[in-house]
């Protein structure tokens, strides 16, 4: 209220000067009244014409942009101007303050691993973030104010917004039919309605990988079991000759040999699953690791076919031996056992111009069929069924092999061509590929460091 008096006051003075002079004026006159009259009121009127041009600039200043400061004047006017002026300063900040939070906010949604869509009471897009904007084929600026359904047209989706129950979510296609989306409505304000959105196609997928491969393996361990149950009940049931009864117990033993390589399998494939990254600083001996092979493969052919082993130069790979001794033991013994007797079977070890090395085992075999080559790495896929079992495959040799490899930063490059044979290469990147000088053998040097004559 400091205003008040000052103006009080200026009024008062403006009259009081203005009648005093009046007064002086009209007195030669004859009527001071009248001139103090006359000269009260054009003081005060003076001191009103001031007040409007103060309020005049004021508003003007109002009605404009308020960039600058309010009009410095003293008195009534100043201090509504510098009070309008404080406010309308506190309004801009708390905004920019809100405008921040908002921005925050936004980002934040922006930030979320799943899609964000706000909708209006009308079921209106009034806000999504880019992954919402994926996962449903939106843009997020041209499609702002349209009706979601009208965008959106998955049926199930429609259906579900419609209901109103959004206790559970609803899974629906992706709209460019890539895969499944899982999507949550929560309400919230009035008749607002946040829209989460989940891309679930990987989950999907693996938990029907889970199933296939529960079926598989129950399917895989059921066939022995179901042989070795007939089995029993033949040896419990009849009596058997000395004869029947050997042959009977070899077929059991065949039987529950194959369902321990199923077992030993299924756990070599959990132990690369779940195991720890082959190291980069253990140097496995490729030398050593074909001549096992070889020793594996010659076993298993009896004679059978003709093997070429090429030699290794030296040549080490880092990685875990164990793992990379059942890849390529898996990959010999397949060849012995997909190629027909009289067949060439190749082991080979080459170092590439980039310093990756290949492992290759090649084979003159039965060969593959161009479509069933992508699938040879899946658990359990066979070419041919009944060949694999007989030969005592379990379908998930390539899947190991597959694995080793990749664990060890390489690949499984295969080529074939049915009734030719085929080609199973294993390729390591070079920074687990190194040569080794062979150590000099002491016997090959004389004492006083000549060379010696071989034997
Ligand atoms: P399996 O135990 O059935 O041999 P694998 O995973 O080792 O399982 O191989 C998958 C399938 O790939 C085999 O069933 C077979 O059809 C095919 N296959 C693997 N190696 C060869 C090969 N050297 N020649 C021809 N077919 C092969």
């Amino acid at each position: 209220m400091n205003w008040l008096l000052p103006r009080l006051l200026a009024g008062a003075f403006a009259m009081a000067a203005g009648g005093f002079i009046g007064y002086l004026g009209g007195a030669p006159l004859q009527a001071p009244v009248i001139g103090a009259l006359l000269g009260g009121s054009l003081g005060v009127g003076l001191l009103a014409l001031v007040d409007t041009l103060r309020g005049y600039r004021l508003i003007h200043w109002l009605s404009g942009t308020q960039e600058g400061p309010a009009p410095r004047d003293a008195g009534f006017w100043g201090e509504i101007g510098y009070r309008v002026e404080r406010s309308i300063r506190n309004r801009e900040k708390s905004m920019a303050l809100e405008q921040t939070r908002l921005a925050q906010f936004l980002s934040a949604m922006e930030a979320s691993p799943n899609g964000v869509l706000l909708l209006d009471e009308a079921d209106q897009i009034t806000w999504c973030n880019s992954i919402a904007a994926d996962h449903f084929g939106l843009d997020p600026t041209r499609d702002r104010r349209q009706r979601v359904t009208n965008l959106v047209r998955a049926p199930a989706f429609v259906a579900y917004l419609q209901a109103g129950q959004y206790a559970e979510p609803v899974s629906i296609p992706e709209p460019r039919g890539r895969g499944t989306l899982s999507v949550l409505v929560r309400e919230y304000g009035e008749g607002l309605k946040l829209v989460l959105s989940q891309d679930v196609t990987a989950r999907e997928r693996s938990d029907a990988m889970r199933r296939d491969f529960v079926a598989n393996v129950s399917h895989e361990i059921r066939t022995p079991l179901t042989v070795l149950s007939g089995f029993i009940e033949t040896m419990s049931s009849l009596p058997l000759t000395e004869v029947e009864r050997r042959r009977v117990l070899s077929l059991m033993g065949q039987q529950t040999q194959r369902m321990q390589t199923l077992v030993s399998d299924l756990l070599t494939l959990a132990q690369l699953e779940g195991g720890p990254r082959p190291p980069s600083d253990r140097w496995v001996s490729v030398g050593k690791l074909l001549s096992q092979a070889h020793a594996d493969a010659v076993a298993l052919s009896m004679g059978r076919h003709q093997f070429n082993v090429s030699d290794a130069d030296g040549a080490q790979l880092a990685g875990t031996e164990s793992e990379l001794m059942s890849s390529i033991v898996n990959l010999a013994t397949n060849a012995v056992r997909y190629t027909p007797e009289g067949g060439r079977i190749g082991m080979s070890w080459r170092v590439r111009d980039d310093g990756s090395g290949e492992v290759t085992v090649s084979d003159t075999g039965i060969g593959v069929a161009r479509e069933h080559i992508p699938r040879l790495t899946e658990r359990f896929y066979r070419v041919d069924g009944s060949r694999s079992r007989e030969t005592g495959g379990t379908g998930l040799g390539l899947s190991i092999v597959k694995h080793v490899v990749q664990r060890h930063g390489g690949e499984l490059d295969v080529q074939s061509e049915p009734g030719k044979g085929s080609s199973f290469c294993l390729i390591f990147p070079a920074a687990r590929v190194r040569i080794v000088e062979p150590a000099p053998d002491p016997k090959r040097f004389t004492r006083s460091g000549d060379q010696a004559v071989s034997n």
